[in-house]
């Protein structure tokens, strides 16, 4: 295991087990929470050390790279292994996921020497355990569709390097709060002015009790009865909205992460390991279908396709 290569230890001097790190990766603590059972606490700030984002992203590859789900796997199981795709390449035929093997070519020259090159290869999970079950190419050279698959994610690399974060992000939120802030500042009026009358309508009840008002308790009470109902309505608008503007300054928040990420990824993919280029792929590319005579269908991951459609 890594960490246990770099020497890091667990708290009493020992090595670190696989399932004590999957506990780590799992505890909502280090967002900020005190833990009990199933229930959290609120969000305290000093407790924090992992970003709401890294950690929902640690869950997404958990759940992922479990062996429980076999189907949709989109994070690459293991990042060993020598092939580009793994989990994430589907017959175009019949849906199935494809799987990486190798062949080993081999045969005697007629120099007498030994020909001996190992070759990777995908084929349809269906159609390898009965043929007559897709329709499908079996087999599909490794070398090919690794070649094809790079060039396409080079190129949407590319296009976020031509995308302004201020185009992608701002134009598109911004607007968006403001609105929800003009929303928030009538509603707030509305609740100042509420809450006056409310003061007024209390002071002409002692008034009216000493007689030096021309309004009766009762009618007193009654008004003052509803405005406290309007009070109550003006303040769950008030409530909502904040809500909303939170929420979509959080929606901001993450959209940013994934624009840095994306650039990023746009800056080191050359010069990454084939782990590394491996592990881009899967989180950019949602899933690659594969059809007779190298047919591909790459489809993106929505969170890094949104920032394609302001390429100019
Ligand atoms: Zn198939």
């Amino acid at each position: 295991m890594l960490l246990n290569d770099k020497g890091i230890k667990t708290h009493n001097g020992s090595i670190l087990q696989s399932n004590s790190v999957n506990r780590i990766l799992k505890n909502q603590t280090y967002c900020g929470h005190y833990v009990s059972g199933d229930i959290l606490s609120p969000h305290v700030p000093r407790l924090q050390i992992i970003d709401e984002h890294t950690f929902s992203l640690a869950q997404k590859i958990l759940e992922q790279r479990s062996t429980k789900n076999d189907e949709k796997t989109q994070i690459a199981r293991t990042t060993k292994g020598k092939t580009l795709l793994s989990g994430n390449i589907y017959c175009g035929h019949c849906g199935s996921i494809m799987h990486a093997t190798s062949c080993l070519d081999k045969y005697n020259r007629k120099d007498g020497s030994r020909y001996e090159k190992r070759r990777q290869q995908y084929i349809c999970s269906k159609k390898g355990r009965d043929s007559k079950s897709c329709e499908g190419q079996s087999v599909y050279a490794a070398t090919k569709i690794d070649g094809a698959v790079s060039t396409v994610v080079r190129s949407y690399l590319d296009m976020i390097e031509v995308t302004p974060k201020s185009v992608a992000l701002e134009k598109r939120y911004q607007l968006e709060i403001a609105d929800l802030k003009i929303q928030e500042r009538e509603v707030s009026q509305k609740k100042k002015t509420l809450n006056e009358s409310l003061a007024n309508l209390t002071a002409e009840i002692s008034k009216s009790l000493t007689g030096d008002s021309t309004f009766t308790p009762d009618m007193l009470s009654m008004a003052i009865n509803n405005t406290r109902t309007d009070l109550q309505a003006i303040e769950d608008k008030l409530a909502q909205l904040n809500y909303k503007i939170n929420n979509s300054q959080g929606a901001m928040k993450k959209l940013d992460h994934f624009y840095d990420q994306y650039k990023q990824w746009a800056a080191e993919f050359d010069d990454e390991t084939p782990e590394g280029r491996k592990m881009i792929i899967c989180q950019l590319i949602r899933e690659i279908k594969v059809s007779r005579g190298y047919d591909l269908e790459v489809v993106m991951d929505m969170n890094y396709e949104q920032f394609l459609s302001f390429v100019p």
